[in-house]
């Protein structure tokens, strides 16, 4: 592999900058596909990555050098991610690439279709260098769950990546791609983000097309983009957007537009585009009682820097925060426990051996027993409860009228006094492997800040803010108002643009090569 400066200095290697020098032909598509693999494959420890697809990556990667070279800088026009490599959380179907969810159920399917984000991705040029770990079925908030192996945070390897989209934030921490998919259905992209120091985002739900993302809870879930600063996630977010047919719950609205795309990232001049921007802060989140004490300071740092930058921040409150999460936990393991119904060693999946005397029952009992995992079948024996006769208004009933309360307080919250939110990502930063894999409940207090953006159908976006004193990323959070996504991400940069936080390099990554 010929080496060049630009591959040698990864702080400066991101989606933007290695579509510059491939227009440019200072650097080629299959060299960038195989420096990404190799790394991938020297930095295996992290486990970011369940399967690699180097010969498919590499055939893309050569077929996009040809395009260059023949149509040169218009091959970027109908093609604006020509010649990226990319990563694809396991939980999102990729045609003829094995897609596990992390689960032993799933151990060898072979989906024959491609999700509609990734047949954006893939229509735009981007390359598909493999599929990413993650909590089984992207139930969880550390990777741990994974069915095949946990991943490590780059940053502190003793520490998970956060979760359930850990391999997608690894990936895209440790410079194993230049951006990743994940899925966000309590959490899922923006913690594991502010875990590894890169940028998640959850769109706005009807955003971005389901079709293809295997299904967890139906009315939460939302495919979207991880990467190492703003302009690349947005840049991903406008590709992956947009109504589709496949999904009904996809909204016919226009994929959001970023004009500072176009500006070949020169520094805008940011202070004077937020001017008068009225920032809410959430008092009940604040106050928590398990936010810790050094993320608290550093989020209310980067709320002066908002001060500094001309927006005014105002306190406001969401009264019903105390009871999304309980109410999260009662709909998405009830949606979870239907989804995950059609694993029967049938239809789809592992069937386990069975003895010509079993029943079809036993059958089914066996092959979803072996083939689920500890949380997995947690989730369905208490979605199956609460969905019982006799609590389905106990619970289920009582669970959806608390989500429209939580929907409400943003409702509110976006008429009367502010045009964004920002809030910490998580209450804490990377927490220790196997240091909350005995308490469910620890690791879901984890999702405090995160799941009532996903109640509320609402887009947020997690940005590195900070370091604590263990050297840990930390993130902030920042949440629209629905369809907002032109001005989440605005607001995103012009904070990015006036810190150095996305430049600094986990140290697990300068090691190679
Ligand atoms: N951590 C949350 C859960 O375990 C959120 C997961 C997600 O967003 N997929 O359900």
């Amino acid at each position: 592999m010929k080496s060049t400066s630009m591959l040698d200095d990864l702080s400066i290697l991101n989606i933007q900058s290695s579509l510059r020098k491939l227009k440019e032909k200072k650097i080629g598509a299959l060299e960038l596909t195989d420096f990404f693999l190799n790394r991938a494959k020297k930095l295996e420890a992290l486990g970011a990555y369940i399967t690699l697809d180097p010969e498919q990556a590499r055939k893309e990667a050569a077929l996009a050098d040809h395009l260059i070279a023949t149509e040169g800088k218009d091959a970027f026009i109908k093609k604006p991610l020509l010649g990226v490599p990319l990563a694809i959380k396991d939980m999102i179907c990729t045609k003829d690439l094995k897609t596990t969810a992390a689960s032993l159920i799933l151990e060898n399917f072979i989906p024959p279709y491609d999700a509609t984000a990734v047949a954006k991705l893939k229509a735009a040029g981007g390359i598909i260098l493999g599929k990413t770990n993650m909590d089984e079925f992207a139930m969880g908030s550390s990777n741990e769950n994974s069915a095949f192996f946990a991943a490590c945070n780059p940053w502190d390897t003793s520490r998970v990546p956060g979760g359930s989209s850990g391999g997608s934030a690894v990936a895209v921490a440790a410079r194993l791609a230049l951006g990743a998919l994940g899925t966000d259905t309590g959490g899922s992209i923006r913690q594991p983000a502010a875990f590894s120091g890169i940028v998640g985002l959850k769109p706005t739900y009807g955003r971005v097309s389901r079709y293809g993302a295997i299904a967890f809870a139906s009315s939460l879930d939302q495919i979207g983009p991880m990467a190492l600063n703003v302009d690349d996630a947005s840049l991903l977010l406008s590709i992956i957007s947009g109504e589709d047919q496949h999904d009904s719950t996809s909204a016919a609205v226009a994929p959001p537009k970023f004009n500072f795309l176009n500006s070949e990232n020169k520094e805008q001049s940011p202070s004077s585009s937020i001017k008068g921007l009225r920032i809410g802060v959430p008092k009940e989140y604040m106050s928590a009682a398990g936010i810790n004490p050094e993320v608290e300071k550093i989020i209310r740092a980067a709320l002066e820097k908002f001060v500094e930058l001309g927006a005014r921040l105002v306190e406001i409150s969401l009264p019903n925060t105390n009871l999304a999460l309980a109410a999260y936990y009662i709909i998405a393991p009830a949606e979870a426990s239907s989804n995950l119904a059609r694993y029967d060693g049938v239809r789809y999946g592992r069937r386990a051996k069975i003895s010509p005397k079993d029943s079809l029952f036993e059958m089914y009992a066996k092959s979803r027993g072996e083939g689920f995992g500890r949380e997995v079948r947690r989730r369905i024996v208490i979605g199956t409860y609460v969905l019982s006769s006799g609590y389905y208004d106990a619970y289920y009933l009582q669970a959806l009228k608390a989500r429209r309360l939580v929907f409400e307080d943003f409702v509110k919250a976006f008429q009367d006094c502010c045009d964004i939110i920002a809030c910490p990502t998580s209450p804490t930063t990377a927490f220790k492997l196997n240091e909350k894999t005995s308490d469910p409940v620890a690791m879901y207090l984890n999702d405090i800040y995160t799941i009532p953006v996903n109640l509320a159908g609402l887009p947020a976006i997690s940005i590195p803010c900070g370091f604590d004193s263990q050297k840990l990323p930390c993130g902030l959070q920042l949440i629209g108002n629905a369809w907002d996504e032109e001005r989440l991400l605005k607001v995103a940069k012009i904070y990015e643009s006036n810190t150095g936080w996305k430049d600094r390099l986990p140290p697990t990554v300068e090691v190679l090569p």
